[in-house]
């Protein structure tokens, strides 16, 4: 099924009760291990995600789900969104790559360019942006796309309005739906739909969902992108260090309540590989 009309059938059980899209972003483990990951996967299981995406590292290795990972992960039957960036390979490689993943069986792909490491020149590149790898995909597949958004802007971008206008492109080469960048503020969800509707978008927007674990994590993660912390959040970290885990889950909580209440029907959970934190956000939600 392509990934608008998961997302765009209506999020209603069969006795007509409201409820909303939930799927699961997880990275390969560091040990190269995924036992563990199966049993997290399996205690998700019960919440009926759409899908479960799979992080891919630029550098390779252990940063990456190997194609036997792939193939055990959608044997525990699950509908699988493999990342995929394509800015350290050349336009054989990737079509080498969308293909096998097509070959096992996968249904989408979330088509990213990716972070430009240093010591490549942009010039050399084959792909020098994502709508270009959507394009492509889709004159060689017939996988469904999802891309990246960005709520506060991607951090390269001068102003939202560009990036927006950019995301447009990748949805006029044949991406179907966004999965969001995290974000805490709300508000600048909400915005951002609208301006993203506004220029004639149809796609489905999905919600990036990252519940904070550790003061150490959000520092990292907001020096690598635009993300607004709300200040009464920051305040309550800084005050109470020890309880990151717990202010974390109830913000996350405050946080999906929020956005079901103003219809934004799909939330996209980036798990960090666990998944105590994550069953508690949604036994309170769903
Ligand atoms: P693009 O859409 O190409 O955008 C990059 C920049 O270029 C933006 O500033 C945009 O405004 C601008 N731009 C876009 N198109 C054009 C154009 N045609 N002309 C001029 N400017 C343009 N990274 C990983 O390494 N692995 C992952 O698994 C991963 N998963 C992610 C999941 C999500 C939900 C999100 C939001 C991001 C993820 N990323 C991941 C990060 C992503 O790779 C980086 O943010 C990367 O820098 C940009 O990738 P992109 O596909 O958004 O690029």
């Amino acid at each position: 099924m392509d990934l608008s009309e998961i997302y765009q059938s209506k999020p209603q059980d069969v006795l007509g009760n409201f409820s909303p899209k939930i799927s699961f972003e997880i990275f390969p483990p560091k040990n190269g291990d995924i036992s563990d990951l199966f049993e997290r996967l399996r205690i998700l299981k019960k919440y009926n995600p759409v899908l479960i995406s799979l992080t891919y590292g630029a550098s390779g290795g252990f940063n990456r789900f190997s194609y036997d990972d792939l193939k055990s992960i959608r044997d525990l039957e699950f509908n699988l969104m493999p990342h995929f960036t394509c800015v350290s390979m050349i336009k054989d490689e990737i079509e080498k790559h969308i293909t096998t993943v097509e070959n096992l069986g996968i249904e989408n792909i979330l088509a990213l360019r990716g972070d430009i490491p240093d010591y490549i020149e942009t010039n050399e590149l084959d792909f020098s942006h994502a709508n270009e790898l959507v394009e492509f995909i889709q004159a060689k597949t017939t996988l469904s796309i999802g891309v990246a958004g960005y709520p506060e802007g991607h951090i390269e971008s001068q102003t939202l309005k560009d990036d927006i206008k950019y995301l447009k492109k990748k949805i006029d080469a044949g991406a179907s739906a966004i999965f969001t960048q995290l974000f805490f503020d709300n508000n600048k969800l909400y915005k951002y739909i609208e301006n993203v509707e506004k220029t004639g978008v149809k796609a489905p927007i999905i919600a990036g969902i990252m519940p904070i674990r550790s003061l150490k994590q959000i520092q990292k993660m907001t020096s690598m992108a635009k993300v607004t912390i709300p200040q009464k959040l920051a305040e309550k970290l800084e005050k109470y260090p020890n309880d990151t885990l717990k202010i974390g889950t109830e913000f996350a909580i405050n946080q999906c309540q929020n956005l079901i209440e103003n219809n934004v029907n799909s939330l996209h959970f980036f798990t960090l590989n666990h998944s105590d934190q994550v069953s508690e956000i949604l036994d309170n939600i769903l």
